[in-house]
Formats: structure tokens, C-alpha cells, sequence
């Protein structure tokens, strides 16, 4: 048996894991990560979410380390974390389409101010307001074009959006103005409307939506954030969305998850809330992902996105 251990949705989730996994390949036994029946030294693979520090290390055999999703940081923060072993961010079809529809509803409804409809309708206010701009009159400028956030920049093409994005290298994407290294973040700051933030968390990333940055958008530009909640100042957005720089935000990601009850942040008039849920695949989506991924390495094949330490992503 090849014994797969699942911290990754609580313990009610392991049935579901363990059906999905031993139905693409039987060999696969999923288990619950604190599964007694399970000696450390039988693991062969993790499937995991916010794994306890130093646990990892704890298992002797573990050959590939699956992070349940896209971010590894939640990982790479355990200073013992097997660092010789493979590291494989989730990905695939499913986590890219759901982030894309995502940002998409996220950029119409900044466009169609959503907010100030959901205000109203819990008044039972009749307010219509005019929309100034189509899809086609306004720029969206993605930092971060890797696997979701090409994924994103092609369905908001679709939508009529013009689009742009900004990563470490250029990129060829059919459409897509392509922005690359930090010597060219102020001109794609400059023409962007609706920023929208898919970049991984790393020291270079971490703090980077800060006042320096949302002061070299257009005056009424709006803000997207389905990074990590480390990329966004939010004592800097808050202030450029009262002095009316910023006209309005979708926030997906905090600082601290759960978002604290009390934060200014669930209320506030210009701010659409969700709660990490723009790209949550489903756990059969998952387990189709980590047993492709097992079939590569078993065969010597490359895995798929792998963690690099050298880009720290
Ligand atoms: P990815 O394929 O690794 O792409 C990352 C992109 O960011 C790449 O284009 C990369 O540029 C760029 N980048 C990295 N560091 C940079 C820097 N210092 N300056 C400029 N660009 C930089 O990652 P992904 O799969 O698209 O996922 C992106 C992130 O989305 C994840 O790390 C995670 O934080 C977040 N996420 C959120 C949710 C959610 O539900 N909210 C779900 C999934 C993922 P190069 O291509 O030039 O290297």
C-alpha cells in the first residue's frame, strides 16, 4: 500500500480524500495525519494545510510533500520542514478556472459597484447609479502571471476588459501587455484601473500593496486581492480608500485568518469580503491532482509546480 497522510480539511474530510484517492489507484490509503494505525516511518506521501511545526520532519520515508493548496508558505514557515524533499504546490484546470471566474466576478462587480447594491438592497433602498465605464474602457493590471493569474487575464479578456500583468520575466500571452521586474512596476501602476494582486508570498512580495504602491495608480482605481493577505498594507488601503484615491476593494486573503469579528474591514462601505474562498477546489479535483503527480514521480517523470528555493514560490 502506498500510505498518503491528510491534513487538509479536518479529520470529517479524510472519507472523502480516502475514497477519492484509492478509487483513482487502490494502492493509495489516505489517512488522517494523527492516525495512530500509522507509523511515521510508513508515510510515503502528505497531502497538508498548515502542517504543525516540526511535524513533517518526524516522518522518515516521506518522499513528496503536497501543499492542499496553491501557497506554500503555509509550509515553508515550519523552519524544519523537509527541505530535500519535493515540494508540489496544488495546481491544475480546476484551481486556474476557479480563480478566473474569481477575478472576473470580483472585476464586474467593482465595475458594476456591486458593494453599493448590497448596501442598499439591505435597506430596501432603490438607488440606481450610473456606470461611467464598460468593461472595454478600463485596464487590468494582474502582478503575478503564473498559473492562475494567466488563467485570469484570458477569461477577463473574454469579458472585454483590456489587460496587463506584471512578473518577475516577460511574458507572451496572446493580448496581454506584459510588464516584467521591478524597473517596470511604476509604468504598469500607472495605467492600471483595476489591480489585481495573484502573486506567491515571499520576502520580495510581502508588504508590496503599501501607500508607495496604491499612490501610483490612477486617482478611482480599485484593488483586487486573492494573493496572500501579507501582500496588502491594510492600514495603507483603508487611507487610500478614505481620502478617495482608491475608489473600492475586493479582499480575499488577511493577515490574520479567520478575519478578527471586529476588524473595520467587514463593514466598511467600498470593501467586498470573502473569506479565502476564490480558488478552493474540490477534493476529488484535488486527489485527480496529487495521484497524477504520484504517477510522475513514481515513473521519474518532472512534477508539476514544484516549489522552487531559489524564487521562494
Ligand atoms: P505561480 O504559477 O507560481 O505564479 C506566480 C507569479 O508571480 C509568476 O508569474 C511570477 O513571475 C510572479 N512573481 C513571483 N515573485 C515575483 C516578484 N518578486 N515580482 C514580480 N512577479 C513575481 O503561482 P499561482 O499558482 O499562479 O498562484 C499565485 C498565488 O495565488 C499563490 O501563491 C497563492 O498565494 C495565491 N492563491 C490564492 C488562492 C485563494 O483562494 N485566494 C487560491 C490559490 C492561490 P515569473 O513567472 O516571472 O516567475
Amino acid at each position: 500500500m502506498v500510505k498518503i497522510l491528510v491534513k487538509s480539511g479536518g479529520l470529517a474530510a479524510v472519507p472523502e480524500w480516502r475514497a477519492a484517492l484509492s478509487a483513482i489507484d487502490p494502492r493509495f490509503s489516505a489517512h488522517w495525519w494523527q492516525d495512530e494505525s500509522v507509523r511515521p516511518e510508513e508515510v510515503d506521501y502528505v497531502v497538508v494545510w498548515e502542517p504543525e511545526p516540526g511535524w513533517l520532519a518526524t516522518l522518515p520515508n516521506l518522499r513528496v510533500v503536497f501543499s492542499s493548496a496553491a501557497g506554500v508558505d503555509h509550509i515553508t514557515r515550519d523552519p524544519s520542514w523537509p527541505r530535500h524533499l519535493p515540494l508540489v504546490r496544488m495546481g491544475g484546470d480546476a484551481v486556474s478556472q476557479r480563480m478566473g471566474e474569481f477575478i472576473s466576478w470580483s472585476c464586474l462587480s467593482l465595475l458594476r459597484d456591486a458593494r453599493h447594491y448590497a448596501l442598499s438592497q439591505a435597506q430596501r433602498v432603490w438607488a440606481p447609479k450610473e456606470v461611467p465605464f464598460t468593461a472595454r474602457e478600463r485596464r487590468v493590471g494582474i502582478m503575478g502571471l503564473g498559473n492562475l493569474g494567466s488563467q485570469a487575464a484570458k477569461m477577463l479578456q473574454g469579458l472585454g476588459f483590456q489587460v496587463q500583468g506584471w512578473a518577475r520575466s516577460r511574458k507572451e500571452l496572446p493580448g496581454v501587455v506584459s510588464f516584467a521586474g521591478a524597473a517596470e512596476l511604476p509604468a504598469f501602476l500607472a495605467s492600471t484601473d483595476i489591480l489585481v494582486c495573484l502573486l506567491p508570498s515571499t520576502p520580495e512580495t510581502n508588504g508590496l500593496i503599501n501607500a508607495a504602491l496604491l499612490a501610483q495608480l490612477p486617482a478611482g482605481a480599485a484593488l483586487v486581492n486573492a494573493g496572500r493577505g501579507a501582500h496588502l498594507v491594510i492600514p495603507d488601503l483603508l487611507a487610500a480608500l478614505d481620502s478617495g484615491h482608491l475608489a473600492s476593494a475586493v479582499l480575499d486573503v488577511f493577515p490574520e485568518e479567520p478575519l478578527a469579528a471586529e476588524s473595520p474591514l467587514w463593514a466598511h462601505p467600498k470593501i467586498i469580503v470573502t473569506p479565502h474562498a476564490a480558488s478552493l477546489p474540490s477534493r476529488a479535483e484535488r486527489a485527480r491532482y496529487v495521484a497524477a503527480a504520484i504517477a510522475d514521480f513514481e515513473a521519474g517523470r518532472p512534477l508539476p509546480n514544484l516549489y522552487d528555493h531559489a524564487r521562494g514560490y
